[in-house]
């Protein structure tokens, strides 16, 4: 007999309140949460559709773990200290061994940073992951995309177009070396650690889930500046270079999402401090100016990029 909607909820998605805001849980109508004096509350919701956003059949755990992961990358992004999450899950079946599973991904990760899973919704139909993440910002410290300054240099974590070979050894291109690649498109890891040192130490941030093109767009297009990207900085791996050496698809790691890195503006003297701090590796990767329009300087020769990353509906 196929497990019913309390029971499942009960099985799979409910557990003690581990962190200190959450006043109520799964069960009632409503969750409570408690937001400290001084604080705002940075609230976030993202979406993962089968066959638009993952394959039919993809690894359940790994679909649990990136669910949460998107969230609390969007709340790295601002600076916002991860809580507590809600799920509204749309299953086409109640499989068990695919719940399990999921919902192992998914909480052990949240347990990683002490997020609470505090409420959701259960429904059949096309499988359809939604989860909305909550966390804690000291109040107009939010990292925002609006305040971008001409001057401002360009950083950014970890290593580009990692996730996008990923999607690619996913859709058959064959790479010699496809672990890490394949592990960076399934599993991706918030840089929650670096949204956290960033807050008063940059000017603008976004993460990078639909490409670095158009990521840095809605910077520019929020602050309403310019920028230049310096294709020789940009951190790529050996596996991403050997892919375009041997493709000649250069555009792909500024076009590529789900790497998941932050990408952020300092002024010289932000950059310094951070610098100094050791808080966590990043890598420059151009400077803000106030010319309008996104270009990169490829051994001298500056182009401008008209590429930009994934649309639903274009
Ligand atoms: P209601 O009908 O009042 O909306 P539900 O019957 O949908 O409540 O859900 C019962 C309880 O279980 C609620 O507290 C809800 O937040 C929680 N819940 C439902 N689905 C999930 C889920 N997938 N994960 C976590 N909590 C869930
Ligand atoms: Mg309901």
């Amino acid at each position: 007999m196929p497990i019913a909607e309390f029971d499942l909820i009960a099985k799979y998605f409910t557990r003690p309140a581990k962190n200190l805001s959450t006043r109520l849980g799964v069960g009632d109508d409503c969750a409570l949460l408690a937001v400290p004096q001084g604080y705002e509350l940075a609230i976030t919701t993202d979406t993962m559709v089968e066959n638009v956003h993952f394959f039919a059949g993809a690894d359940a755990e790994s679909l649990g773990h990136k669910l949460l992961a998107i969230n609390l990358s969007d709340l790295a992004s601002m600076g916002a200290k991860p809580i507590a999450v809600t799920l509204a899950l749309t299953l086409p079946d109640t499989n068990e061994a695919w719940l399990a599973a999921f919902a192992k991904g998914l909480l052990s990760l949240a347990a990683h940073y002490q997020v609470d899973l505090i409420g959701g919704d259960t429904t059949r139909g096309p499988l359809t992951l939604t989860l909305q993440a909550l966390g804690l910002i000291p109040t107009g410290k939010a990292l925002k995309r609006s305040t971008a300054q001409p001057g401002d240099y360009i950083f950014m974590t970890g290593n580009l177009g990692d996730a996008g070979l990923g999607l690619k050894i996913a859709q058959g291109y064959l790479c010699a070396q496809p672990t890490a690649a394949e592990q960076r498109f399934n599993k991706p890891y918030p840089q929650i650690d670096a949204g956290l040192a960033l807050v008063g130490a940059a000017n603008a941030c976004i993460d990078l889930s639909d490409g670095l093109a158009g990521d840095l767009g809605h910077i520019l297009a929020q602050s309403q500046v310019g920028a230049c990207l310096d294709w020789q900085a940009l951190p790529l791996s050996a596996a991403v270079q050997a892919y375009i050496e041997e493709t000649g698809d250069w555009a792909m790691p500024l076009t590529a999402g789900d790497d998941y890195e932050l990408c952020f503006t300092a002024s010289p003297g932000q950059a310094a401090a951070l610098t100094a701090s050791n808080a966590f590796a990043c890598t420059k990767i151009g400077i803000i100016e106030s010319a309008l329009g996104l270009r990169l300087n490829k051994a001298g020769h500056i182009q401008p990029i008209t590429v930009t990353g994934f649309e639903h509906f274009s």
